[in-house]
């Protein structure tokens, strides 16, 4: 994805649920891991790394395993390659090789969150990106640091109010979401606060 589409997607982003930044990095991911198992099972370049890494971490292999639709046979192909590594180094009874390297997709995850980052940085005081951030549900304790930490001045001064903003405006959709769960106000129906446990979920832990 070229920095321009990154910089598009960052925008959207801001407009859906959750942190723009998990949201945006996650669709990369998604997408790279999508066109792994379809296309890349006969690259010799992209099987060394798999093999390298001993396929990918949980978290991208749970993408692989639960999110993406109908690439079983990719999945059984490389797979099936490191099994047969595994036998060899079982028949000689050595111990089984264990990831050497990043998976692939932590190495795109961190490549693309450091163009996000870049982004924040170089726009945040641009009207577009500002009105757009101030509209999001904030950014994930990770990302805000990250950001926090590489910000400066008015930069920082005004990702600190997005967010103090953000935290606000989640609070007091948890405090109402608590309010109605006691028995005394149930019939008054849930609104907009009926996923705000979740949503406080991912700004703490992001996605
Ligand atoms: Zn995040
Ligand atoms: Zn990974």
């Amino acid at each position: 994805m070229t920095t321009s589409a990154l910089y598009d997607s960052l925008l959207l982003a801001c407009r859906q649920p959750g942190c723009p930044l998990c949201r945006v990095s996650h669709d990369v991911e998604y997408r790279y891991l999508d066109q792994f198992f379809y296309s890349q099972v006969n690259d010799y370049d992209s099987r060394v790394r798999f093999r390298a890494s001993t396929g990918f971490c949980p978290p991208h292999a749970d993408i692989a395993l639960n999110e993406l639709a109908g690439k079983s046979l990719g999945v059984a192909i490389l797979y099936e390659d490191l099994l047969r590594i595994a036998q060899e180094s079982l028949e000689k009874g050595q111990n089984l090789a264990m990831a050497k390297g990043k998976c692939p997709a932590c190495q795109l995850h961190d490549e693309t969150n450091g163009y996000l980052l870049t982004d924040l940085e170089r726009y945040i005081l641009q009207p577009d990106l500002q009105s757009a951030l101030q509209s999001c549900a904030g950014l994930c304790f990770q990302h805000y640091s990250l950001a926090y930490d590489r910000l400066r001045g008015d930069k920082r001064r005004q990702l600190v109010a997005i967010q103090l903003q953000a935290v606000q405006s989640l609070r007091a959709e948890l405090a109402e979401f608590i309010r109605k769960n006691d028995y005394r106000f149930q019939g008054e129906g849930f609104g907009s606060e009926r996923d705000a446990w979740r949503r406080v979920v991912e700004l703490v832990t992001g996605k």
